[in-house]
């Protein structure tokens, strides 16, 4: 990996991004940065920007950004090493033989060894045992094991070091995140006591693993980003849902791979798994090739939270019609598969609601719509919400459910939905555009860090990489790791795309803030506290569910009250940071 780094590094150091870039966009010099009109959306105003002095670009409309070689992989749409070795011609450098297609063609070889022989442990060794158990009573028998080619790792620090390392070498084992090398030097097995679930590309070759274990944590376990593998770019599944998809233009989108396999078994073959609920850029376009239509079919708590609406909204933003499966509290699709059969699942699917439908409906569920400071708080979320979506019957249909929602007359809250609103703030996905930004403390620190403005050392008295939310710890473990001056741009290089677009961001937005020092520590005290107000919340929820149930009343009120001083505390946090960060800007 080292060997790899280096090289790709000397790449981007000697290839000017400005130039690059130019080729396929306009760019005229703004500042000390270049602007133009992005090439991955339609983009009225330049929104995307590339700064030569970070080696970074990012597009402020459609949230995509990185370094070069993810720009040209994007453009081009062409894989990582064929972006490197493009790049590495133009340089004068021969990119380091070991990454062209002959090793690549090795590293399938190795990974296609390697499953075999987790099969083989499955259906023939006496360890087996455990997995051929779990499996049978999970419902699936025997017979199921090789279509989706499951597997089982047996305990044991070694087996795949003295059963591979001879023939393929313990370099290659390492990079493909079979062995973990310790800071001594010695490697030891990543999947240990686990049964195996082979993640397969589209022509069916084995990329990566995950591994479930009985009882140890974590319960899953997945190869890292490797040469083969980059989550964001795959879907579980996708080479046995393929065919099925294209002929059904529609796919059920689930999380997990249980959810994927119990779905097939049911025969609903065109479910394919996230793999974690963030949904990317990369796996929308990919849907976006195959199907019109995306049925989500995540567990019930998943699907409200806001990461997994912003998937949604992802792929709504690449032309997909989505709908989302109301499952019963508590199920996934495994488990109601095999609690109620696959009709029943079918129904639901059948019967699955508009994306803004539930949206609508998970308001309700994420806000307190009996209090003041719930309603706001809730408007405050929908007017971000509404700024995604383009059509304007839908715009129509929504405004006037949230109206009845809310309690509003309907042309207040229009006017209130669009407020600020030019028509290019429509088009955006996120919440990340326009004077109304929102960072998130943590957001705050990592923008800090990632612009040299802040040390590593001095953020890490206070908090350590595991506090951070988990779309941005490899992040900051990058960061951890770097000793001296961060540079964004070399850290990017083995990020993945939702990660890289991240740092892009937060590293070439204009800074939020005139005063570093306020910024971080006002940044360092809603990190802490936030949380806090969010777990008395979820207390109190739970209190006055259990009032409600035995009828006090009196209880009830005064609980009702503290609830509502907490959130409008909360609500006026985050509207403090609102005002603090839109301070700084032009
Ligand atoms: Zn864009």
């Amino acid at each position: 990996m080292s060997a790899q780094r280096a090289d790709v590094q000397q790449i981007k150091d000697r290839i000017d991004i400005v130039a690059v870039i130019s080729r396929y966009v306009t760019l005229t010099k703004a500042g000390s940065n270049y602007k133009g009109r992005c090439p991955f959306h339609k983009d009225d105003t330049p929104s995307f920007s590339v700064s030569p002095e970070k080696g970074l670009w990012h597009c402020f409309g459609c949230g995509a950004g990185g370094d070069v070689i993810g720009f040209l992989m994007k453009i081009e749409n062409i894989s990582f090493i064929e972006a490197a070795k493009r790049l590495a011609t133009e340089a004068g450098l021969s990119f380091a033989a070991h990454n062209g297609d002959d090793s690549r063609d090795e590293l399938y070889e190795i990974n296609i060894a390697v499953s075999r022989w987790f099969a083989e442990n499955l259906t023939d060794s006496a360890a087996g045992r455990r997995g051929r158990e779990y499996l049978v009573g999970r419902g699936y028998p025997e017979n199921t094991w090789e279509r989706f080619s499951l597997g089982y790792a047996p305990p044991g620090w070694d087996h795949i070091k003295k059963r591979f390392s001879t023939k393929y070498g313990i370099k290659r084992l390492i990079d493909l995140g079979l062995l973990i090398r310790k800071d001594d030097g010695t490697t030891y097995d990543r999947f240990r006591d686990r049964v195996i679930f082979p993640i397969l590309d589209i022509s069916g070759r084995p990329i990566a693993f995950g591994g479930r274990s009985f009882d140890g944590q974590p319960k899953y376990l997945n190869s890292p980003k490797t040469a083969l593998f980059d989550k964001g770019n795959h879907l579980y599944g996708l080479s046995w849902a393929r065919e099925s998809m294209q002929k059904e233009k529609s796919a059920v989108l689930v999380e997990g791979y249980t959810d994927v396999i119990s779905l097939h078994l049911a025969g609903i073959t065109n479910a394919v798994g996230s793999m974690g609920t963030s949904l990317t850029q990369g796996q929308a376009h990919l849907l976006s090739r195959f199907v019109k239509e995306v049925v989500i079919s995540y567990d019930r708590d998943t699907a409200g939270r806001m990461a997994s609406l912003r998937g949604m909204q992802i792929l709504r933003n690449h032309g997909l019609s989505v709908r989302v499966v109301r499952l019963p509290e508590g199920d996934d699709p495994d488990s109601l598969v095999r609690r109620e059969g696959s009709e029943r699942m079918q129904q639901l699917i059948d019967a699955a609601e508009p994306f803004h439908v539930f949206y609508i409906e998970s308001l309700k569920e994420r806000h307190n719509m009996a209090s003041i400071a719930g309603k706001e708080s809730a408007l405050e979320e929908a007017r971000l919400f509404f700024r995604g979506i383009r059509s304007l019957p839908l715009r129509q249909e929504i405004a006037t459910s949230l109206a009845e929602l809310l309690d509003l007359p309907f042309d207040g809250l229009l006017q209130e939905l669009s407020r600020g609103g030019s028509k290019r703030k429509y088009e955006s996905i996120t919440e990340r555009e326009g004077e109304e930004r929102h960072w998130d403390p943590q957001q705050v620190i990592l923008s800090l860090l990632l612009r040299g403005e802040v040390s590593w050392d001095r953020v890490s008295a206070l908090i350590s990489p595991e506090d951070f939310a988990v779309q941005y710890r490899a992040i900051v473990e990058k960061i951890s790791q770097t000793r001296g001056q961060v540079d964004a741009s070399s850290m990017t290089t083995f990020l993945d795309e939702e990660s890289a677009r991240e740092v892009s961001y937060l590293t070439l937005s204009e800074p939020l803030w005139s005063d570093v020092e306020k910024a971080l520590q006002d940044a360092l005290e809603r990190f802490v506290e936030l949380p806090e107000i969010e777990k008395k919340l979820h207390d109190l929820r739970g209190k006055i569910e259990d009032a409600e149930r035995s009828g006090d009343r009196r209880h009830l009120d005064e609980l009702q009250r503290a609830y509502s001083t907490l959130v409008a505390q909360r609500l006026s946090r985050r509207r403090r940071d609102g005002k603090k960060q839109t301070a700084g800007q032009r």
